[in-house]
């Protein structure tokens, strides 16, 4: 559906994009995951036929996006990061222009309609854009996105700025897309892309540095994982306790007290459950374990794991 091939950019003389080569198929719903600045917009502007390239080639359903961008738009709807919203038009206002925009020939009231049920915004559909909230605005600019019905939904950044809440809606919203569209959502964070992709490009830097299953990311993230533990117990034992469980590569105290626990922060070595041991230890000696907790890595601790994991893969 999506073909990317060595696309290279410069602005100014400053590489962005140094080769960047990935493809999506039909009814897929791919995470596009990377730090700020990675080059996720640049891609994604290009892909959608915003912004040229400097080289490279792109296509979608078989059309090139340089040659024929009139006929490979109509492939797409996109919401890109700073999503086109007219703040002085009304809500339904604004998706009849988007729809004049964009030559549509269906139904005009019934698709419309259909769209702001979907994307859940009838409710505000008479309202200015300028005084709906942000995570009304989001959906306002989902919903431009799904005008016309393209097969391909591109989010950029969909839920930045959103409160939790409104992130859940939205990822139900993505997820629900998913079941009849091919969608491409980038994000900055990895549990994001996890909860609603089924498969995950990492680039950093300009390049592709990982393009795999969201399970296989999610191993090699939680592989040899941080534990929060929290233990009644006087604390020197415990501590020499821990570090003589088998699996247990590093256990300090944090210096959180709390009445007569102690949180301990536990480092499992790679592929070792440290959690039964943990039990059993806590148990054996009397000391209630009362808090157990796997600390969440962030987007660079797992791009630290993947290198290696992949350096490891090179090299063998
Ligand atoms: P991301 O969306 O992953 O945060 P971008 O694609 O926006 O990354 O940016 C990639 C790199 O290109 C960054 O170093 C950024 O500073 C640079 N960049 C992006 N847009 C422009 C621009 N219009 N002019 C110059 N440099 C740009
Ligand atoms: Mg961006």
């Amino acid at each position: 559906m999506i073909e990317i091939q060595s696309l290279i950019k410069t602005y100014g003389g400053k590489p962005a994009l140094e080769g960047v080569s990935f493809t999506v198929g039909e009814g897929e719903i791919v995470g596009f995951l990377g730090p700020n600045g990675a080059g996720k917009s640049t891609t994604l502007n290009i892909l959608t036929g915003y912004l040229s390239a400097t080289s490279g080639t792109v296509k979608v359903g078989g059309i090139d996006v340089f040659e024929f961008p009139d006929e490979a738009k109509k492939l797409i709807g996109f919401l890109p990061e700073q999503p086109p919203l007219y703040p002085e038009m009304k809500v339904r206002e604004y998706l009849n222009f988007i729809y004049e925009l964009k030559k549509c020939t269906l139904n005009r009231k019934k698709h419309l309609e259909e769209i702001m049920q979907v994307t859940k915004i009838l409710d505000v559909k008479d309202r200015l854009i300028s005084n709906l909230s942000k995570g009304y605005r989001q959906r306002v600019g989902i919903a431009q996105a799904l005008v016309g019905n393209p097969p391909i939904i591109i989010l950029d950044e969909p839920t930045v700025g959103l409160d939790p809440k409104q992130i859940i809606e939205i990822r139900n919203l993505i997820r629900n897309l998913g079941k009849n569209h091919t969608v491409i959502l980038s994000s900055h964070i990895l549990s994001e892309v996890q909860s609603v992709c089924g498969r995950v490009i990492i680039i950093n830097e300009g390049r592709i540095i990982a393009d795999e299953v969201t399970d296989n990311i999610t191993r090699v993230a939680e592989d040899g994982r941080d534990y929060s533990v929290k233990l009644c117990g006087p604390q020197r034992e415990v501590l020499s306790a821990l570090r003589a469980i088998n699996g247990i590569v590093f256990a300090e105290a944090t210096g959180d007290r709390d009445g007569d626990a102690v949180t301990y922060r536990v480092r499992s070595e790679s592929g070792v459950d440290i959690r039964k041991p943990l039990f059993y230890l806590a148990s054996k000696n009397d000391w209630p374990l009362v808090g157990l907790e796997a600390i969440g890595m962030d987007l660079e601790d797992v791009f630290v794991r993947i290198m290696d994991a992949d350096e490891r893969k090179n090299h063998r």
